[in-house]
């Protein structure tokens, strides 16, 4: 036991990667995912999951249209080939191979010509962003459009166009994406992010991006809980996952949403519903001593994946890492949120807020003092020799003193980060060292203890 939990290896990734190559990675992956049409099914999904497993173990499976998963079922499988509006000298005034936000995203094939005035009810435009294509979806309802910039529609002349859009809308299946690195223990943690969005890039690449970097580099190291990274479409890729793995859910004791990850705003992180659970106090911890700007949001009932985690039947405990969160940055669902909008300096920065919550998650052990009685001769151990000492060494000795103290086996390492104020990895150095002098040892180890010892 001395050694195992020092030994897990996030702390060692942290240490050891390079922010400028991290957001090179990021940045790419994003570039190389952002020309494929992908909806909540067909083959844009499957495109991204096999560009995907080309560098992380990436399991893929079908659910059959028409399932039933909870109150819903697996909607038909949409796939498109070509859209276009062409006017009547044969030109393609609005193309689907120049933006794929030129289609409704599900829209049902048409062939034909019509009026100007017959087809303004299927044009959709931003009059406030005149030059931007709106992104716009019709899962669940039978319908066709086309997205355009409020200025070309504007400047459309009375026409008769030949509008065709070649999509198919039919049985087939809806795909879901895993990769699972199994840990020391059978407890897991989940990373979610949603894979359904065309041609953006903050909404949803940089969570798909995130995720597969964090997948990657977790691979690489040892560490004490199951990654459970779920690529999956949103929402009904969500209620599909947790229909058809109630037992798997039930081991996850941290989860993550990853969206809008990319984009020049400070970290936002939005609780799980519990409000309180470890994952929440972690991102808090880790924001608060970050040194950067940062906001923590409340759980609500809207937003991504976290909405079904966190239903009153599972109430997992899932919060959200974001950057600006949806529907707070106006390029949100346009074409303006694109590979400009995203920076590698901020994907970069992501991830390692990610390693540091999940380097709380992993390190968070509860230890019992072995000499309570009255503090331990540290100086005859030399622990307590740079007493007076440079500021670091202080902030060790007085982490030693806080971990001695509250090591009863009642409160974990970062209740003792919290009560004393110290960061996690002074708090976690101190209590390593006092382990290997035989004064602290493991009394808690398991996470699902810890757990629900603090809910
Ligand atoms: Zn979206």
């Amino acid at each position: 036991m001395k050694d195992r939990w020092p030994a897990a290896g996030v702390p060692g990734l942290l240490n050891r990667l390079d922010r400028a190559a991290l957001g090179s990675e990021l940045h790419d992956r994003i570039r190389r995912l952002y020309p494929i049409c992908r909806s909540i099914t067909g083959n844009g999904v499957r495109e991204t999951l096999r560009m995907l497993s080309e560098e992380i173990n990436v399991a893929v499976e079908e659910i059959p249209t028409g399932t039933r998963v909870f109150d819903w079922a697996i909607p038909k499988e949409w796939n498109i080939k070509d859209a276009y509006i062409k006017s009547s000298d044969g030109t393609r005034v609005v193309d689907f191979n120049q933006s794929n936000l030129h289609v409704v995203n599900y829209s049902v094939p048409v062939h034909g010509t019509m009026t100007l005035a017959e087809l303004q009810p299927h044009l959709h435009s931003i009059p406030e962003h005149p030059d931007w294509i709106p992104y716009k979806t019709s899962y669940y309802s039978e319908a066709w459009g086309f997205c355009l910039p409020h200025r070309q529609r504007e400047s459309l002349p009375e026409d008769r166009y030949e509008v065709c859009i070649d999509s198919s809308l039919e049985a087939g299946s809806l795909t879901l994406g895993q990769c699972v690195l199994p840990g020391d223990e059978t407890d897991e943690v989940l990373i979610s992010c949603h894979v359904c969005h065309p041609s953006l890039t903050n909404d949803n690449l940089s969570g798909v991006s995130v995720g597969a970097t964090l997948a990657r580099l977790l691979a690489t190291t040892r560490h004490r809980y199951t990654y459970r990274f779920l690529f999956i479409p949103g929402t009904i890729g969500a209620i599909a996952w947790l229909s058809l793995n109630e037992a798997a859910a039930r081991r996850i004791k941290h989860g993550i949403v990853l969206a809008c990850a990319g984009d020049r705003g400070p970290v936002t992180y939005k609780r799980s519903r519990r409000g309180h659970a470890p994952i929440d106090r972690a991102a808090v911890h880790v924001l608060e001593h970050s040194g950067n700007r940062y906001a923590v949001e409340n759980f609500t009932p809207y937003g991504y994946d976290e909405r079904q985690y966190c239903s009153p039947a599972f109430d997992l405990p899932v919060g959200v890492l974001s950057r600006t969160p949806y529907g707070r940055f106006p390029e949100y669902h346009t074409s303006a949120d694109n590979l400009d909008f995203v920076e590698p300096q901020s994907l970069a920065d992501t991830v390692l807020t990610n390693l540091a919550i999940l380097d709380v998650i992993e390190g968070d052990v509860t230890y019992c003092n072995l000499n309570p009685k009255c503090e331990p001769q540290l100086g005859r151990r030399g622990l307590y020799a740079s007493l007076g000492g440079h500021g670091g060494s202080r902030e060790i000795e007085m982490a030693l003193l806080w971990v001695l103290n509250l090591s009863d086996g009642r409160h974990s390492l970062l209740e003792i980060a919290e009560q004393s104020g110290l960061p996690f990895s002074s708090v976690r150095a101190a209590a390593n060292e006092l382990v290997h002098h035989d004064l602290l040892a493991v009394t808690v180890p398991t996470s699902s203890d810890v757990t629900d010892a603090i809910r």
